[in-house]
């Protein structure tokens, strides 16, 4: 069986970076298959080259700022090179420079030659065969084709080794086609599951998942593992873990992820697996996050328990909008959904308001803003009596006022709303009194 490993831009940001990434791959025969990020940033200050392509990209008509932007990129590159003399770095160097600037290419193909030329070097680098990801994985209508990719990659030769770019594919044009930014997470994912890898190993800077976001709580428990549906719920809830379709192409196998350091690869990482192993089921919660600039839209209506078809017809408004609905609460005589204020960002609130109203014949209809959803996540949470009490005891204590509160049949989470500039307070209260003192 094979492992593969993705690695993160941080974690080949530099010659020096890029060595201990291999020496990690050297570390066990299974790493096959690697999967890399283009170059993060080296410092505090620098520029991810991703972000330097797009800048090149966008001033390809303006001399100065285009070579400004390529010189960065090609002296990150450059100093990488310096691991692999024989590799013909200038020669990549230019043709790139060219393809940005004369072809008519589009911004996903720029966008990608970081991760493209990464792959080659290191590829060079580790004597394995580089592989790109455009000879099988494949888009249809925007979406990764994930049945085509896998059919495709049965193609390939699957007992070699491999160094494959992160990020990109190909659509059906024919055209190289990006995910969103972050999206070699996802490259790792559909590779771990092409070459029916035991492992998906996820290298980066930091040890592991943390219960809470470490700017908020200052050395934030690290998580030991995590299921498949906690990763999901702490994605959407704004804790940024990995990206978020990396899931898809491993459920099915299913497929183990472990998140590791590469600057500290002796520590144990976090495991993200479909079901929790026995060994941690104490490990009750895994998440204490929370996410501001949320628009509660509370519908007001007389007798709406009895109104049949009435959630349709103010779901459909919402659709037509597309304005995306993140959670829903009902009651008697009030229906509320919640919302990200970026939802309707681009268009009128007050027609949409309007439009609604006329539609549904409701009595009132108010927008709360500045609304922030705090989430407590965890495995089991019903099996801890009075974790709800706990919650609630320590927000009354902390002079919260609980606007909504919420909490999932499954009882993966419980989210509650509050004031969005409370919200840092809550999640540090909260873990004090979870975690801390548990
Ligand atoms: N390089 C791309 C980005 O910065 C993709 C990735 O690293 O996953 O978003």
């Amino acid at each position: 069986m094979s492992i593969t490993c993705k690695f993160g831009g941080t974690s080949l940001a530099t010659s020096v970076n890029v060595r201990a990434a291999c020496e990690i791959v050297r570390a066990d025969e299974k790493r096959r298959l690697v999967v890399v990020s283009a170059p993060g940033k080296k410092n505090s200050d620098g520029k991810k080259v991703t972000d330097l392509l797009h800048a090149c990209h966008a001033g390809r008509f303006d001399e100065t700022l285009f070579n400004a932007c390529f010189s960065m990129i090609a002296d990150t590159f450059r100093e990488i090179a310096t691991i692999a003399p024989s590799f013909p770095i200038e020669e990549e160097l230019d043709l790139i420079r060219s393809q940005i600037k004369f072809s008519e290419s589009n911004i996903d193909f720029v966008a990608s030659r970081g991760e493209y030329l990464n792959a080659k070097l290191i590829a060079a680098y580790l004597g394995y065969e580089f592989l790109d990801a455009s000879k099988f994985i494949r888009f249809q209508d925007g979406e990764l084709d994930l049945a085509r990719t896998l059919s495709l990659a049965k193609t390939l030769d699957q007992t070699k080794r491999y160094v494959i770019p992160g990020f990109y594919g190909m659509d059906e044009k024919g055209h190289i086609k990006t995910f969103s930014r972050g999206g070699s997470d996802v490259t790792g994912a559909i590779v771990a599951r092409a070459f029916g890898c035991e492992l998906y190993e996820n290298w980066t800077d930091v040890d592991g998942i943390r219960v809470s976001d470490p700017r908020i709580v200052e050395n934030s428990k690290k998580v030991e593992q995590v299921s498949f549906r906690e990763l999901r719920e702490m994605s959407y809830m704004g804790a940024s873990v990995l990206h978020a379709e990396t899931l898809l192409p491993l459920y099915e196998a299913p497929i183990p992820i472990v998140l590791k350091n590469s600057f500290r690869p002796e520590l144990g990482g976090t495991r993200i697996l479909k079901k929790r192993t026995e060994k941690s089921r104490g490990e009750t919660i895994t998440c204490i996050t929370g996410k501001s600039d949320y628009t509660c839209i509370q519908i007001s209506k007389a007798m709406l328990d009895k109104q049949l078809g009435f959630v349709k017809k103010a779901t459909a408004v919402f659709e037509e909008y597309h304005i995306n609905i993140s959670h829903t609460h009902s009651g008697l005589d009030n229906l509320c959904f919640f919302v990200e204020r970026s939802e309707y960002k681009s268009i009128s609130f007050g027609e949409f308001v309007k439009e609604l109203s006329s539609r549904i014949d409701a009595d009132k209809i108010k927008a709360h803003e500045k609304i922030a959803l705090l989430a407590v996540i965890g495995h089991d949470l019903s099996g801890r009596v009075g974790i709800l009490a706990k919650i609630f005891n320590t927000l009354h204590s902390e002079g919260i006022s609980v606007k909504t509160v919420y909490q999932s049949i499954s009882e993966c989470n419980i989210i509650i709303g509050v004031e969005e500039e409370k919200l840092t307070q809550c999640v540090k209260a909260l873990y004090r009194e979870l975690i801390e003192e548990g």
